[in-house]
């Protein structure tokens, strides 16, 4: 058996332990590397993985590579590194043009279903344009700050730095920037983080790094969707570092997302943020209801597809998280009625809608989840948490439930002390400082464990 064939058999046993969802965002590419004597390398796509699976599945994984191979295996050390393509077995097969990240850019996971996507050839999905994209409260400033950027490129802010959650319309803005000067230049490079990382290691390896520092510091735009993935790549961050100040020096436009802010990301040097942050920092918030109901509005039109008034409000009223959620939930509307040959009534959108809550992220989240989140994480129960015991494994768990609930759902202290079993909005409010003033210090081990916590309530995955 080859460490392939090991892997798949492993994968093979864990899936069946749990739920598709939950398999897929633990588990999807992750491979091993290396096995040697009894030690056993997996690697795997970021840091939530790593810290997941070393602290969530390490058993069961060690377990099963045990029975599979019927040797002991007596660790298993997890590395974050992404797959080099199959049969690149050498410099020639090293090739990077823009057409290589274009086919790649085929791949990405943000094209939304049921839609004729193309993409053109600086890998820009020809859907992500301006004239689709629905302006409200929760993105004008950074719709605003990309119409600058398009009227004066390389001028009006360099570069544009565009945070928010997942689904909210920040590839898309990104991309629309991207067709818009294309209009105007070829020297055009849409990439992701990730997809900078890896071509940057083949062209390492490569031995092609001159020809990927021509890609990169020779263009016009540059646009780098989800930064956020350059956390713990210090090679990565070198190279970007200086592609980033040729780039500025010669007044190109540089424009970057994220999901989150300049200083929030994990592992990543204070040269680089200060960098994200010297243009213009322009966030993307959760949508209004009215902002939701054009959105929805829109889409239906887009597919000729119609929906009476009071239904755009209850499907923009009931989904709560993204528009990505919101676009699905309105396909699988769509489908649903034309598939049975029926108009869509309050009634029957309300169990899809129900139907969806129960399989997809499409629930908003509320402090039980984040309760329910962290006991899972720690293996606590509900009783441990809310109780009264004050051991160390219980009283950090409460104040990282304290911290999230006030940092992602704003709820007041007295709600927090409340949900946590009846403790005084005094001991909510230490709680909280105490923490912030932990991930403000750049604690990476805090802000890991928030985020892998804050990845399982966002994505509502259990
Ligand atoms: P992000 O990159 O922030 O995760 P995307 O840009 O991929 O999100 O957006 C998710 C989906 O929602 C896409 O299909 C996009 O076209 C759509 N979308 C997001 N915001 C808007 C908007 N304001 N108007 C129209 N469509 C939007
Ligand atoms: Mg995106």
């Amino acid at each position: 058996m080859n460490n392939d064939e090991i892997w798949q058999a492993v994968l093979g046993e864990i899936e069946l332990t749990l739920s598709k969802a939950n398999f897929t965002t633990w588990f999807k590419n992750t491979f091993i590397s290396c096995f040697e004597n009894n030690e056993v390398t997996v690697c795997v796509p970021n840091t939530f993985t790593k810290t997941w699976l070393e602290k969530k599945y390490n058993f069961q994984i060690q377990k099963a590579i045990s029975e599979i191979t019927s040797k002991e295996i007596k660790n298993i050390v997890y590395k974050i590194e992404t797959k080099k393509p199959k049969n690149d077995n050498g410099i020639n097969k090293i090739k990077i043009t823009a057409t290589s990240i274009e086919e790649e850019a085929n791949n990405t996971p943000n094209q939304p279903i049921n839609n004729k996507n193309t993409i053109n050839r600086f890998g820009l999905n020809t859907k992500y344009v301006f004239e689709n994209f629905i302006v409200g409260k929760n993105n004008e400033l950074a719709y605003a700050a990309c119409q600058a950027i398009v009227n004066n490129p390389g001028g009006a802010y360099n570069p544009l730095f565009i945070y928010g959650g997942v689904g909210l319309g920040k590839t898309h803005l990104l991309q629309a920037i991207g067709h818009e000067l294309s209009k105007k230049t070829d020297k055009i490079l849409y990439t992701t983080s990730e997809k900078f990382t890896n071509n940057y290691i083949q062209a390492i390896h490569g031995g092609k790094a001159k020809e990927f520092k021509n890609l990169y510091r020779n263009v016009d735009l540059l646009l780098v969707d989800d930064v956020q993935f350059m956390g713990g790549k210090d090679g990565t961050q070198e190279e970007f570092f200086h592609t980033f100040n040729e780039l500025q020096q010669a007044n190109k436009q540089i424009v970057l997302t994220s999901d989150r802010p300049p200083h929030s990301i994990p592992a990543i040097e204070k040269r680089l943020t200060s960098r994200f942050s010297s243009g213009m920092v322009a966030d993307i918030g959760q949508p209004d209801i009215e902002t939701k109901i054009a959105i929805l509005s829109r889409k239906a039109k887009e597919k000729n597809y119609f929906l009476e008034d009071d239904i755009l409000n209850y499907i923009a009223n009931n989904v709560q998280n993204s528009i990505r959620d919101l676009e699905g939930a309105l396909n699988r509307i769509i489908a649903f009625h034309e598939f049975n040959n029926t108009t869509p009534t309050i009634k029957s959108v309300k169990g899809i809608l129900n139907d969806l809550l129960s399989t997809t992220q499409i629930k908003s989240v509320t402090p039980k989840d984040i309760i329910e989140a962290v006991c899972k994480f720690y293996s606590l129960t509900f009783k441990d948490l809310t109780g009264k015991g004050r051991k160390k494994e219980l009283v950090w768990p409460r104040q990282i439930t304290i911290y999230l609930m006030r940092k992602e759902l704003n709820t007041s202290y007295p709600t927090i002390g409340h949900e946590l079993g009846g403790r005084d909005h005094t001991t909510a409010m230490h709680a909280y400082n105490k923490i912030e003033k932990e991930i403000d210090s750049e604690n990476e081990k805090i802000k890991q464990e928030v985020e892998s916590i804050k990845q399982l309530f966002t994505s509502n995955i259990y």
